[in-house]
């Protein structure tokens, strides 16, 4: 009978370390796939803002490139010399000069946002005169050593084309002068205020 009982008691340990086994196998089965989905969804939502991310920079930067045949058949010859080979209009003679209407400025070539009327100052230098851009990268800027002089020069970040000259004696806290010919100019008038 001891011998019977022992051999019973044997048996049911044998049993109970098998049902452990195996609860402790599905267990870490269930873990590794439940981690295995948490890691692929993050990645998912990784990827995901990674690719909105990407979007949003291709969007703002997204470079326009044309021929000048291309150029000359959507601008002006005015705008066209001005824009595309870096030419002046004489001062004073700007149609933006004097606007002091609400609104947003853009580039007469590609549509680009480049400032806003709050940036606008009145400026006796015969050009539209702005203290700032709308946000870093909107213009770019290149060492212009023409006519015996060296200058600043102020291209639209998105198209390349010629809008005129940075200073830097503007006279508000920033201290500069983006200085630009109305022809490179459009006007979007905010009809709200
Ligand atoms: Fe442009």
């Amino acid at each position: 009978m001891c011998k019977d009982w022992r051999f019973i008691t044997s048996n049911n340990k044998n049993s109970m370390r098998k049902v452990s086994f195996l609860i402790l196998t599905i267990a870490s089965l269930v873990f590794a796939s439940c981690h295995e989905r948490a890691q692929h969804s993050e990645l998912k939502t990784e990827n995901t803002k990674t690719n909105i991310m990407n979007n949003n920079n291709s969007n703002d930067s997204a470079q326009v490139v044309k021929t000048d045949e291309e150029w000359k058949k959507l601008l002006t010859p005015e705008q066209f010399k001005v824009l595309r080979e870096k030419g002046t209009e004489a001062p004073f003679t700007g149609k933006y000069y004097l606007n002091k209407d609400n609104g947003v400025y853009v580039c007469a070539a590609c549509g680009n946002e480049l400032f806003t009327s709050d940036m606008k100052f009145n400026s006796s230098c015969g050009w539209p005169s702005f203290d700032k851009e709308i946000a870093g990268g909107k213009i770019k800027t290149h060492i212009d050593s023409s006519f015996g002089m060296v200058r600043t020069e102020i291209v639209c970040g998105k198209c390349g084309s010629h809008l005129g000259h940075l200073f830097d004696d503007g006279p508000t806290e920033t201290g500069a002068r983006y200085c630009v010919n109305s022809v490179s100019l459009d006007f979007k008038k905010d009809s709200t205020h």
